[in-house]
């Protein structure tokens, strides 16, 4: 060969023997695709390729050996893309995805290769090499599907599941196919095997909350309903949701990490429970300060981390956790106990005095919010907080770690643990830890409370919601529209609060809707980092396809999609997980989109006429967390507000939290309180001190 030429085999880096070599097999391909098995021969790809059957014959043998070849081309390109996807992701549930992704990916749901892999299909049974690749390439898929699962959900499980994930999965694409591509397609594939993963998954989890539950707290029981813990050391990918780039890579806190960090807070919280509330206030007003200070870099952290707008975590995010820093600061110096007057032989009074130890379990919808609300009253009352954030998102509670140092908080009053669910519940077990703060979704709620009765903790839970927002005919209109924007797209939807379920009166709806679309077709969706983008990503890709499996249930049940329901693609969004903006009417109040907690920018519009019936079908749910009343009768605002059964509520206004007010929830939305006096009753525990003042007399 010619070392001076630039031919474009040089170019492609690939000997010409592999270049026509695989040119070749895109000709078998093209083959297989048009004429099938039987109609594939050694002459007509060489008539095709324009070479000598001889040719053809030197590089595969015989016509098993190229069809040989053209399988494993195949089989290789999907493997490829398997690894290429779980390279760039380690939370398992994600890694599951990814499986199912590459597998079912636009490019296995098209004419040409599609017919090529039913050729091949058709011929394992009679030909040893086929069913060799066919064993192969299901072997790999099962082995992937069975390592994520077993850490999910136990192991004997983690093997059926696999096997049926497996089979629906072979099962959707040979139906597509068969169907001509006319019965699903990639993404609607795609959307049915998430939400046969994420109900399974579900039920296995319930399943062993009830195990649990019956078989009381046995070691031996919760080894076989609990999967194994991840290796304590292993390091995990942060990833950017806007842009699939990897922010980072953490290490999972395991035993000796959270052992360690629990003796080191033991010993600093007595010397911080030692200083005045005052001494204690400077220190959280100073972080406070610092919080502010460093705004926009924060937010620029927190907008990588979670793909929220810019636009947002630079005016929500950190100022609401400075504010709530500033707030306890001030309470820290009233926090009192009460005097008793018991006559005049004795007084009694009240210490009110911090618990220990606490733990705080984040969310990954806000991050450093979440953090922040924990942190600022469990330190304001003299504890020491071990806090996790969620592993998706774990940057800016580690940046608090060090705001709060440099403000001059001894070391050890507030660390930082990185890890998945089993570093959640070495907190919540952990018998130093006297209570755990957790914002979650309702099934860790259950696990947390339940494993932190072992050691008789004290749990604050912020759970999941489907809040309802209640428009009367009275209502200002603008207002309205405006308050069902706030209740719905903020973070993309992912707010726990959100009040996906929109009762709007009969008589407003159709202008209602009318005003609600004209701004909803406006809003940017795009860059995070844009400060003009107003919708960002959502958190990862595994709970894209969960959000537009929820948008393919709501269309199957008859709701009418009014605007959105994709996913967004353009530019350079399609390497992010982008969901426009959805609105959907003619709901149903059994719908699963109108009952389930979606986590997305997806509201129902639901018509009612009568005050009594909209009370009733907005409280027909489990949830409890919030909702909201618009109308311009005051009268009725509070009358209607008293009977919604939820923790957190608005009259003509929508999602304001500010720090003055507590926050939390009611029926399976969680217990205690967040923010407000309310949160110190659950960071402090009560002395009670009897004092006498004469001589003590005893019977004996
Ligand atoms: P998850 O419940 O999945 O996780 C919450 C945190 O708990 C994470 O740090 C998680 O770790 C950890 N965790 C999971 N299992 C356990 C366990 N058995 N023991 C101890 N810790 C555990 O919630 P998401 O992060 O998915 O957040 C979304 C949910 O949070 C939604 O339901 C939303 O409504 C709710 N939420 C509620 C709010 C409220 O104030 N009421 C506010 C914001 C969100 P890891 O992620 O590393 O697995």
């Amino acid at each position: 060969m010619n070392n001076q030429s630039t031919s474009a085999t040089e170019l492609s880096g690939e000997p010409p023997e592999e270049t026509r070599r695989s040119q070749l097999i895109e000709v078998t391909i093209d083959s297989l695709a048009e004429l099938g098995y039987v109609g594939t021969t050694l002459a007509q790809i060489a008539g095709r390729a324009g070479v000598s059957p001889g040719l053809v014959a030197h590089y595969f043998g015989d016509k098993d050996g190229l069809l040989d070849a053209a399988f494993r081309s195949l089989a290789r390109r999907v493997s490829d893309q398997v690894r290429a996807r779980l390279r760039r992701i380690s939370t398992p549930r994600a890694r599951i995805q990814a499986v199912i992704d590459a597998n079912l990916a636009p490019e296995e749901f098209e004419q040409r290769s599609g017919t090529a892999w039913l050729a091949f299909w058709g011929q394992v049974l009679q030909v040893k090499s086929l069913k060799r690749v066919q064993s192969v390439y299901q072997r790999r898929t099962l082995t992937n599907l069975r390592s994520s699962l077993k850490k999910l959900v136990p192991p004997d499980e983690a093997q059926n599941l696999a096997a049926m994930i497996a089979a629906m999965i072979d099962g959707v694409w040979l139906r597509a196919a068969l169907s001509g591509w006319r019965e699903a397609d990639s993404e609607s594939a795609r959307a049915l095997l998430t939400e046969f993963v994420d109900g399974r998954l579900a039920a296995s989890r319930a399943a062993s909350d009830k195990n649990l539950g019956a078989a009381g707290t046995s070691d031996a029981a919760e080894t076989r309903a609990r999967p194994a813990p991840p290796a304590a050391g292993e390091r995990f990918a942060s990833i950017n949701p806007a842009t699939g780039e990897v922010l980072g890579y953490h290490s999972v806190a395991g035993p000796a990490q959270v052992n360690a960090a629990v003796r080191a807070a033991q010993c600093a919280q007595v010397k911080w429970a030692a200083m005045t509330g005052a001494e204690r206030a400077r220190v959280l007003r100073r972080a406070a300060q610092l919080l502010r200070s460093r705004n926009q870099e924060l937010a620029e952290l927190e907008t990588r981390d979670t793909g929220k707008p810019i636009q947002e975590t630079s005016v929500v995010d950190v100022v609401s956790g400075a504010d709530c820093f500033e707030y306890f600061a001030s309470l820290a110096q009233s926090l009192s106990g009460e005097h008793i007057d018991l006559g005049s032989q004795a007084f009694g009074y009240t210490r009110r005095e911090p618990l220990g130890v606490v733990a705080g379990i984040g969310a990954w919808n806000y991050p450093l919010q979440i953090a922040c609300w924990k942190a600022a009253p469990a330190l304001a009352c003299g504890n020491a907080m071990i806090f996790k954030p969620a592993e998706l998102t774990p940057f800016s509670a580690v940046k608090l770690q060090e705001i709060l140092l440099e403000a001059g908080l001894p070391p050890g009053v507030f660390q930082v643990v990185q890890g998945f669910a089993e570093t959640g519940r070495l907190l919540t077990r952990h018998p130093g830890i006297r209570k755990v703060s957790l914002t979650g979704e309702v099934g860790t709620g259950k696990a947390v409370m339940s494993d932190a009765a072992r050691t008789l903790k004290s749990v604050t839970l912020e759970l999941g919601g489907k809040s309802p927002l209640i428009i009367f005919d009275d209502a200002k209109l603008d207002n309205a529209v405006a308050g069902a924007l706030l209740a719905n797209f903020y973070s993309s939807g992912q707010v726990c609060s959100n009040a996906t379920r929109v009762f709007v009166h009969a008589s407003v709806k159709a202008a209602f809707l009318e005003r609600l679309l004209k701004r909803v077709s406006a809003m940017r969706v795009g860059d995070p980092m844009d400060p003009t983008t107003q919708v960002g990503a959502l958190i990862s890709e595994q709970h894209m396809h969960k959000v537009l499996g929820y948008i393919a249930r709501g269309r199957a049940a008859g709701a009418r999609l009014l605007i959105g329901g994709d996913r967004v693609t353009t530019g350079n969004l399609g390497k992010g997980y982008f969901v426009a903006p959805t609105i959907f009417d003619a709901c149903r109040d059994d719908m699963a989109i109108v009952r389930e907690e979606i986590f997305g920018p997806v509201m129902s519009v639901l018509e009612f006429t009568d005050e009594r019936e909209v009370i009733e079908r907005a409280n027909a749910t489990e949830f409890g967390l919030a909702a909201g009343v618009f109308t311009n009768d005051l009268t009725r605002g509070h009358r209607v507000i008293a009977q919604l059964q939820a923790g957190t509520c608005w009259i003509n206004h929508y999602n304001v939290t500010p720090i003055e007010l507590p926050f939390g929830g009611v029926k399976m939305s969680g217990l205690g309180r967040e923010n407000g006096r309310a949160a110190l009753e659950h960071y402090t525990q009560l002395k009670s001190v009897y004092v006498a003042l004469g001589d003590v007399d005893a019977p004996y």
